[in-house]
C-alpha cells in the first residue's frame, strides 16, 4: 500500500508516543505467534501443528473476510473460529473491514473495530477479545488512543524482541516473512534472523513475538512455510522459550 507523505508522518508520530507504558518482567524468554485476518490454513494446517507441540497462538480475525477469499486464499470460517477458541488459542481482535488506521477516519476506524468486536462476541458465546493487532501494521497516534482504551494489548511491527520498557499499545512483531522460517534469504533486504532473536529471547528473558498470515509449503509472500513453524517451535523449545498468546502474557 502506497502512503501519502502526510500518511507517513502520520505513521511516525504514532510510533513514537508510547501510550500504555509498561516495565516487562518475565521469569523466562516468552515466544507468541499470530495469526493474521485469517488465512484458513493458519488453522487447518497451523492449528494441527500448535496442537501437536501443545502450544497456543493468538489468532487475529477480521469479520468481513469470514468464509471469504482474500488475496487468492480462503479464509476463516464460522467453525474454525469457534474450534480455535474452544481448543485454548486467543481470538483477536482487527478491524471487522481491514481498514488501516492511515486510510480511515479515526471515527470510521473506531466504528470498523465496534463491529468486529461484536462479530466476534456474538460467535464466541460472548467472550470479549483482550488484543488487537493494527491492520497492515498501520499506526497514527489518534488510532493508537482508541485502541488503548478498548484493549488490553495491542500488536505492531518490529525488528526485535521486546525489551525492557514496552508499549502494550503497540507490542513490536516480527514478520515471519523477513525470516528463514519463511525460505526468505539471508541476502535479501530486511532479512530477520529469527533464530539469532529466539537466542536473544531466552538470553535476556525477554518476550518474541512473531506474526504470519498463511501456511502452506510454499506459502504467499505473506505467509510462512509448515516446516518453518515447525522449525521455529523446535528452536524455541531447545532455547527454553515458553509458547504464549498475548493475552497470557500481559495478564494481571
Ligand atoms: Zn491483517
Amino acid at each position: 500500500m502506497d502512503l501519502t507523505v502526510y500518511q507517513r508522518l502520520n505513521r511516525k508520530i504514532g510510533h513514537k508516543f508510547f501510550i500504555k507504558p509498561r516495565f516487562l518482567r518475565l521469569d523466562c524468554g516468552v515466544l507468541s505467534i499470530c495469526f493474521d485476518d485469517f488465512p484458513r490454513t493458519a488453522w487447518t494446517i497451523g492449528g494441527a501443528i500448535l496442537a501437536q507441540y501443545g502450544v497456543h497462538a493468538t489468532y487475529f480475525a477480521s469479520g468481513a473476510f469470514c468464509d471469504k477469499t482474500y488475496m487468492g486464499m480462503e479464509q476463516f470460517t464460522e467453525t474454525d473460529l469457534l474450534e480455535a477458541q474452544e481448543a485454548g488459542h486467543e481470538i483477536g481482535c482487527h478491524t471487522y473491514d481491514h481498514y488501516s488506521a492511515l486510510e480511515v477516519s479515526t471515527g470510521e476506524f473506531e466504528r470498523s473495530i465496534e463491529k468486529n468486536r461484536e462479530f466476534l462476541c456474538e460467535r464466541l458465546n460472548g467472550e470479549a477479545p483482550d488484543s488487537f493487532a493494527f491492520p497492515y501494521n498501520h499506526v497514527s497516534l489518534q488510532s493508537k488512543l482508541a485502541v488503548a482504551r478498548q484493549f488490553k494489548t495491542a500488536r505492531g511491527v518490529g525488528t526485535g524482541v521486546n525489551l525492557n520498557w514496552i508499549d502494550l499499545s503497540e507490542v513490536a512483531g516480527v514478520n515471519l516473512s523477513l525470516t528463514q522460517a519463511a525460505g526468505y534469504s539471508p541476502n535479501k533486504p530486511g532479512f530477520l534472523d529469527i533464530n539469532e532473536l529466539i537466542e536473544q529471547a531466552a538470553l535476556q528473558r525477554k518476550w518474541l513475538v512473531v506474526y504470519t498470515h498463511d501456511l502452506a509449503d510454499t506459502p504467499s509472500m505473506h505467509g510462512c512455510r509448515t516446516h518453518g513453524l515447525e522449525e521455529l517451535l523446535i528452536k524455541a523449545k531447545q532455547a527454553g522459550l515458553a509458547v504464549k498468546t498475548l493475552r497470557e502474557v500481559t495478564a494481571g
